[in-house]
């Protein structure tokens, strides 16, 4: 991160040894901005609001104190991270399990799209730590007996701006009535409503908030882009940007569901390795799809909003804004997808005809007028032929998706079972026009 440089150290704020060996053992060499701040708060038993850019840090900065309690006092069942979304729970896991493994700590996943039945006898075991998606947890503590969250010290929420808005409502007041009052509560997130009562509801105790970036800034290693084109013309430039770039790491956000689907299966028909990822898929496929990312086996990622939010893919070159996000806010969340852990990173947003008023606003929201995204028109134009006939393909396909999922308007996953028989669809493409160039 970029104040590896500073002088202080994991030590200097006050963490144990054990934690700081830990630390260097991930290859933090030194606290970011956010630790920083809050880590000698939260040991000092304050509550903290940490106002934090994605890749901040900011599962350290609340992670380190929480183990660092749990250390001191050692208890099972002793903390509760709530989460948004499934692949972040995740996520959290994997970072206290990579802090905690010297001293023995036990973290639990608890979200939807997983056997309870399993999960049920994981948290019989009593793991010192519970991350959870608020849905799936009231289940537990309406149905799993002998479970509850009574002698609970330690409550964060992570991006709690959207934990706490009205789409969690009804679960998360079911959790904070079964919470001891007496803990501490850490909220975290990259934006944050000033809507007092909404934090009420989470019970803080005179809380210090800490900052580290203006409300609304993006990482500075970040370069922006836009680029105006009619709307006919997306899947044009798409494929004429990913082949220019060529084999790097690339999340593409589209609005919806359908969208996603069918670039994938378009850019899929054109030999670009590209997988999706949205909400309705099962858990088990969700985690494959970003698996399959992370581990560079497919080089492009479509994805709704449900990815942008605090998926760790430190590895990601550039994130292109396919549809331009309806609440300026995603923006943020998506753009911060690139340019982690001090990297650098492109975004690219296309803006068509119908979308110069959304988007005006995000350039509102960020006080700058974004720079055009160079291309050469003429180059773009050389693909449209082959471009219509790929997305006359991927129409194909999904009318047959549909078909097979034998319900109506039901889409059957996507996923590599039909990766083959996209590709097929491609050989057949390519069979017919061999002069173009895409990549493997
Ligand atoms: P987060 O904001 O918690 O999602 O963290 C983003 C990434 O930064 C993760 O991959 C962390 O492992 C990494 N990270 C967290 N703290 C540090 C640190 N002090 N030095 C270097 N990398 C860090």
């Amino acid at each position: 991160m970029e104040e590896e440089e500073a002088a202080l150290s994991f030590k200097d704020l006050g963490i144990i040894d054990e934690l700081c060996e830990a630390c260097s053992q991930l290859g933090w060499k030194a606290p970011t901005p956010i630790q920083k701040e809050a880590i000698p708060l939260a040991l000092k038993d304050k509550d903290v609001i940490g106002l934090a850019e994605t890749g901040s840090g900011k599962t350290g900065a609340f992670g380190l104190p929480l183990l660092q309690a749990l250390i001191a006092r050692p208890q099972r069942l002793f903390a509760l991270i709530l989460t948004p979304t499934r692949e972040l729970a995740f996520q959290i896991k994997e970072q206290f399990d990579a802090l905690g493994k010297a001293i023995g700590v036990t973290c639990v996943v608890v979200v939807g799209g997983i056997d309870m039945t399993q999960q049920a006898v994981e948290l019989g075991k009593r793991p010192h730590i519970i991350v959870a998606t608020p849905g799936r947890l009231v289940d537990h503590l309406e149905k799993t007996k002998g479970f509850n969250l009574k002698a609970l010290k330690y409550l964060v929420m992570d991006e709690a701006d959207r934990i706490l808005n009205l789409d969690f409502e009804e679960e998360v007041d079911k959790i904070l009535k079964v919470l001891p009052r007496e803990r501490r509560t850490m909220l975290f997130s990259a934006t944050m409503t000033s809507k007092v009562n909404k934090l009420q509801r989470a019970h803080l105790k005179e809380p210090v908030k800490v900052e580290v970036s203006s409300k609304y800034q993006t990482v500075t290693k970040l370069q922006q882009y836009m680029l105006f084109i009619p709307c006919k013309h997306k899947h044009m430039y798409l494929a004429y940007i990913l082949n220019e770039i060529g084999n790097q790491a690339v999340i593409v956000f589209c609005a919806t569901q359908q969208s996603t689907l069918k670039t994938a299966l378009m850019l899929r028909n054109l030999g670009f390795t590209a997988i999706p990822l949205y909400g309705k898929m099962s858990q088990n496929k969700r985690l494959g799809a970003l698996n399959k990312f992370k581990v560079k086996e497919r080089s492009i990622l479509l994805a709704t909003d449900v990815a942008s939010r605090g998926l760790d893919i430190p590895s990601v070159d550039y994130v292109i804004n396919f549809d331009v996000p309806m609440h300026s806010k995603d923006y943020i969340h998506r753009v911060g997808r690139t340019a982690r852990a001090g990297k650098s990173g492109i975004a690219i947003t296309f803006v068509s005809q119908y979308e110069v008023e959304v988007y005006q606003r995000i350039e509102q929201l960020l006080g700058t007028k974004l720079d055009v995204y160079p291309t050469v028109k003429e180059e773009a134009l050389v693909l449209e032929e082959r471009i219509a006939e790929a997305e006359r393909f991927a129409k194909m396909e999904m009318s047959r998706l549909d078909v097979k999922s034998g319900k109506k308007g039901k889409k059957r996953e996507l996923m590599d079972d039909d990766t083959e028989e996209s590709l097929g669809v491609r050989k057949r493409i390519k069979g017919k026009k061999k002069d173009k160039k895409f990549r493997k």
